[in-house]
């Protein structure tokens, strides 16, 4: 058995982020995570982050709150996105600082910023169309510097909590030897990322299944603002991977099969880069009237012009020609809405800690503090992963320095509990294939929870979820072996991905107004006097149940939302 005052489960961004925050402030932290660091989803970020550097322009920090509070349809708190936005420009430089290469503008050579959806400035900070990888890999550099233990390739399965409620540690799969581990801490941070494979196609990595968010619900924590799942307006039919919003940044533009651009009817001032939901919902109805090329639209950049695609969108050029077969420089690109970003996740105050249970801290993805409300803007979530990941990982190095947590608490035995549940898992022969509970499970989710809504639609998906939910605890695999069982994981993961799917289901049926990224199209108004509230899924008996907490402004009264 294993024990640290702090344990970070996942070593993306957040995670990571977290973890140097807690070293720093003199705990002893350790790294948990299902894959290798640099292989966290992160990585896969291209656009860019967000910070009122005000480098070549008049942008000032108050310009990105308001930006970010007018994106989240006014459902963020907007004195967490104070934090987010004051602190962004602070933690630019100290990535920089620690070795971060951004991209540097021409003649100033200062760190560049392209325009992004729903920003009143160019304030996106980006390295070429790999910002993602960049801060990872600088970030991992500084956890090694710092020489700060990491469990890689350790799949937490389940949170431990002491007699009073808090929580003392997690029980995790170690894969390379097959063994059950428990790991005691006096304050656990989850950092797991988000849940975009509860959708097919995703832009989100394999690894993207919610677990965080799952261990949190199982273990009696509200999730909140479930129903809130971003499409992003460019991705590549039918695989799903994602084409920048930096690609939009750079000048390239939206059009349907009259060759018209039209965004210039659904947002005229800041057209294709309206915020998200506006532009998805936008593209949507252009496939849905008659107007898409085989159920997309088209990412027109070839007037940027070979130079400028290869210098700040390289990769995009190589996904396109290997996953859409085109060249951008040559031609359009076939796109449309995809599922991307996760706006729920664990309840967390603005120091990250959940207010459920002491000892729980959550920062990242599988968050939700919240600072993006109902729609998430471009650039903001790295930003929201290095910003509330380094006050997380401060906030739980405090909790323990002021004598609280209960590592003790943790036992051998819990590890040894779960390996019963585990062995009736792997013994059992007769049952549900794991891939016949998740394929339709995500199919059925892109279908009925996507873009638009609508009460029947959502209550069929209601339906196909109680069935896959009756149909878990059957679940059977192939591999019976201990070491690196794939199909173990994600029998574990689909699992977890039932239960967010349930959350986001009965959020979305309950919330009977459109904001931000939650359409129905039988309520298409927003409902402030009503629904200006955030949503709480608590798991309980197996059924959800919803509660409702307020939403925090302090400057900025809703308005009408127009781009
Ligand atoms: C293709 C793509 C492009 C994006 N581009 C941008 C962008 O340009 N700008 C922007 O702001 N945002 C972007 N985003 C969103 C942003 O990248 C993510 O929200 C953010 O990186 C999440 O960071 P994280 O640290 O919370 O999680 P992740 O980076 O996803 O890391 C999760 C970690 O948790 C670990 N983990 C998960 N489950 C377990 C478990 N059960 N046990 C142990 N470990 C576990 C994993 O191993 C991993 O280390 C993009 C997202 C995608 C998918």
């Amino acid at each position: 058995m294993h024990t640290h005052d702090v344990v970070v489960v996942g070593a993306g961004l957040a995670g990571m982020r977290a973890a140097i925050a807690a070293h720093e402030a003199g705990v002893d932290v350790a790294l948990v995570t299902k894959i290798h660091p640099v292989r966290s989803h992160s990585g896969a970020a291209q656009g860019g982050i967000n910070a009122a550097l005000g480098n070549e322009t008049e942008d000032s920090t108050d310009n990105h709150t308001f930006d970010t509070v007018k994106g989240s349809d006014y459902l963020g708190d907007q004195d967490a996105i104070e934090i987010l936005c004051g602190d962004a420009p602070g933690e630019i430089i100290q990535l920089e600082h620690w070795g971060a290469v951004f991209s540097r503008h021409e003649t100033t050579g200062k760190i560049a910023q392209r325009p992004f959806g729903g920003a009143g400035f160019p304030r996106t900070c980006y390295a070429a169309d790999l910002t993602g990888l960049v801060i990872l890999h600088t970030l991992y550099t500084v956890c090694v510097k710092y020489e700060i233990p990491c469990y890689e390739e350790y799949f937490v399965t389940e949170l431990i909590t002491d007699d009073d409620g808090a929580c003392c540690g997690v029980v995790a799969y170690d894969m390379v030897h097959g063994t059950i581990e428990t790991i005691g801490a006096k304050a656990v941070v989850l950092a797991t990322g988000g849940a975009g494979r509860v959708y097919a196609p995703s832009t989100n990595a394999h690894a993207s299944t919610g677990d965080g968010m799952s261990l949190a619900l199982r273990a009696g924590v509200p999730l909140k603002d479930m129903e809130f799942m971003q499409f992003h307006p460019t991705t590549l039919s039918p695989s799903g991977v994602l084409v920048t919003e930096g690609a939009r940044g750079e000048g390239g533009i939206l059009l349907n099969n009259q060759g018209e651009r039209f965004m210039s009817k659904y947002a005229p001032n800041k057209l294709e880069l309206a915020s998200r939901d506006v532009v998805s919902r936008s593209e949507a109805t252009e496939i849905l009237e008659g107007r898409g090329v085989n159920g997309c639209v088209m990412l027109d950049l070839r007037h940027l012009g070979k130079e400028k695609i290869m210098e700040r969108l390289p990769q995009i050029r190589e996904l396109a020609m290997a996953f859409a077969g085109v060249d951008p420089i040559e031609a359009p690109i076939p796109i449309r809405p995809g599922a991307h970003y996760h706006m729920g996740g664990v309840h967390v105050d603005s120091w990250g800690a959940a207010p459920h249970m002491s000892g729980l801290f959550a920062a990242g993805e599988c968050a939700c503090v919240s600072v993006h409300g109902a729609n998430r803007l471009g650039g903001n979530s790295l930003l929201e992963a290095v910003v509330f990941g380094a006050r997380t990982g401060d906030a739980a190095a405090r909790f323990v320095h002021d004598g609280n947590g209960n590592a003790g608490a943790a036992k051998p035995e819990h590890a040894l509990e779960y390996e019963k549940k585990l062995r009736g898992l792997l013994e059992r022969t007769q049952g549900t294939p794991q891939h016949e509970i998740r394929d339709p499970l995500a199919d059925m989710m892109q279908e009925k929870v996507g873009v638009f809504r609508n009460g029947d639609d959502l209550n069929a998906a209601r339906k196909v979820v109680d069935d896959l939910k009756e149909k878990v605890p059957t679940m059977v695999i192939s591999d019976k072996g201990r070491t690196f069982n794939q199909s173990l994981i994600h029998a574990i993961e689909t699992g977890f991905l039932v239960d967010l799917a349930d959350c986001m289901v009965e959020g979305a049926i309950a919330r009977t107004e459109s904001r931000g990224a939650h359409s129905r199209t039988d309520f298409p108004e927003r409902d402030d006097e009503k629904w200006m509230k955030h949503s709480l899924s608590y798991l309980e008996d197996g059924k959800v149940r919803l509660d409702y907490s307020e939403v925090t402004m302090t400057k900025f009264e809703p308005q009408v939302r127009t781009y």
